[in-house]
């Protein structure tokens, strides 16, 4: 009898224990299997030094910082050109813009289809699409604005911003209801945001709306994996700022410099909020969240880009060396350097690698999955060389190793990069053969690459009136 009841207790026993094995395999399982999801923060034209991570004192950025606290931050990450559109192009293909002909910002006239990144070419949105994730862009496509380019086209299932290159910050300016309402120079910056194909009105200051929009997201989309592209386009000029923001950066003497850090506190107070909607939901152990700037700091917009030589259009340090870091915890290292070089272009090739996305019937990306490099499994380096086109001047550069040229219309610098990362000491000519090495491998790939395949942003604004102008004439006349 005592044996039965034993065998009975014992089988029940196991049952239970089998019942709750199961359950927690099944829950393991199921973590295992859900995606990780992708965040993109990208600001528009900020410093290299305008992070907290990498020294800036008079701008604080507790909250950008956390990404480099509690992730990896890169101190030679780059992007692939040193103006907006090209380097979006990069980022978001994974491949180097120059190989379709994206060479240029794009113009703001959306009759012209050839305006962006064309549709032969596949964006990160459009690769995880069939992976089942769902994808957001918040802030500045600048990806074209022909119907056919529009974001909701291109694989982003929400679209809340804007389609042109920049915009004004405060919401009564934003009032044209369409690009065919503008008549002057950079009236693209007024016109009323999108929400998809819907115009809509907001009476937030700008960047504070895209940080809501991208909160809002992240709680709708917290069951499924998602890709967000944060892209603020703080802190492009206009340089604009909220009275609440000016006075947290009272400290700062020069007005052009404060306006400029009240927008980085205003896009510092939206990483905060984001990072946080992550964690009260649950997902922030399972999302990949990016932080850079597209660009070096640009000349007049009161940015900051340290040590580095020039700045925003130039392919010297300034112009491509941008503030980069990247955090997931329990797969990315904590609060560490990593100091190989590494490209916006590796952004797709990570979430690509880490998500298990087949792209094997795609065009072969640039980008290289970072995760076995940061955490030092693969003790070799992402890349073996980079390089960079600028076709309106003239120039380019590539960098191998410590090696770094750059070619503009009329000077050839070789620099030791690792020795001489402010660009002061040029090797040439004493170094002309490591030069003529370099320079025959930048030959070899700039054979396979296309033509521009629009008119740059610059020569269609030479056929439009300037607002300013007609402004001074308007007096002129009525005086
Ligand atoms: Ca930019």
């Amino acid at each position: 009898m005592q044996t039965t009841l034993f065998k009975v207790a014992l089988s029940l026993l196991l049952i239970a224990s089998t019942n709750v094995k199961a359950t927690d395999l099944s829950d393991a399982t199921n973590k295992s299997e859900q995606k990780p999801n992708l965040i993109i923060i990208l600001t528009d034209d900020q410093g290299y030094k305008d992070v907290g991570f990498n020294g800036s004192t008079d701008i604080k950025t507790p909250n950008i910082d956390l990404i480099a606290k509690e992730g990896t931050r890169f101190t030679n990450g780059y992007v692939t050109f040193s103006v907006c559109g090209p380097s979006r192009a990069g980022l978001l293909t994974g491949r180097y813009q120059d190989r379709f002909g994206f060479n240029f910002n794009p113009t703001m006239d959306p009759s012209v289809p050839q305006n962006g990144i064309p549709t032969s070419e596949k964006n990160i949105a459009e690769v995880l699409k069939p992976a089942g994730y769902t994808s957001a862009i918040i802030g500045k496509w600048h990806m074209g604005t022909h119907p056919d380019l529009h974001p909701n086209k291109r694989g982003f299932d929400f679209f809340y911003g804007f389609l042109t290159g920049g915009h004004r910050y405060f919401p009564e300016e934003l009032t044209l209801n369409d690009l065919s309402d503008v008549k002057y120079k950079f009236d693209w910056y007024k016109t009323r945001l999108l929400k998809n194909d819907k115009r809509v009105d907001t009476d937030e200051y700008l960047t504070d709306e895209l940080s809501n929009e991208a909160v809002d997201f992240i709680k709708r989309e917290k069951d499924n994996p998602f890709f967000l592209y944060l892209a603020y386009n703080a802190p492009h000029a206009p340089v604009q700022a909220t009275q609440e923001y000016l006075d947290r950066n009272k400290h700062i003497k020069n007005t052009k410099r404060r306006t400029y850090a009240a927008m980085v506190t205003a896009v510092d107070d939206g990483v905060g909020r984001v990072l946080a909607t992550l964690k009260e939901q649950g997902i922030d152990e399972n999302t990949l969240v990016v932080f850079l700037s597209d660009n070096g700091g640009a000349k007049s917009n009161g940015s900051d880009n340290g040590e580095l030589r020039g700045h925003k259009n130039l392919l010297f340090e300034g112009g491509i060396r941008v503030p980069f870091a990247a955090r997931w915890p329990n797969s990315i290292p904590a609060g560490v350097d990593y100091d190989k070089p590494v490209s916006s272009l590796d952004i797709m090739a990570t979430i690509v690698g880490q998500a298990d996305v087949d792209i094997s019937k795609n065009k072969p990306l640039d980008g290289v999955d970072l995760i076995p490099f940061i955490t030092h499994q693969d003790q070799g380096s992402p890349h073996d060389v980079l390089f960079w086109r600028h076709v309106k001047s003239n120039s380019y550069a590539m960098r191998r190793g410590k090696d770094k040229i750059v070619k503009t219309a009329n000077e050839t610098y070789l620099f030791d990069i690792e020795k001489d990362h402010v660009e002061a000491s040029n090797l040439l000519p004493r170094a002309q053969t490591s030069y003529n090495n370099l320079d025959e491998s930048y030959q070899l790939w700039q054979q396979d690459l296309k033509a521009a395949a629009f008119p740059g942003l610059n020569d269609w604004l030479q056929s439009k009136p300037n607002d300013k102008k007609k402004k001074r004439k308007n007096k002129a006349k009525n005086k």
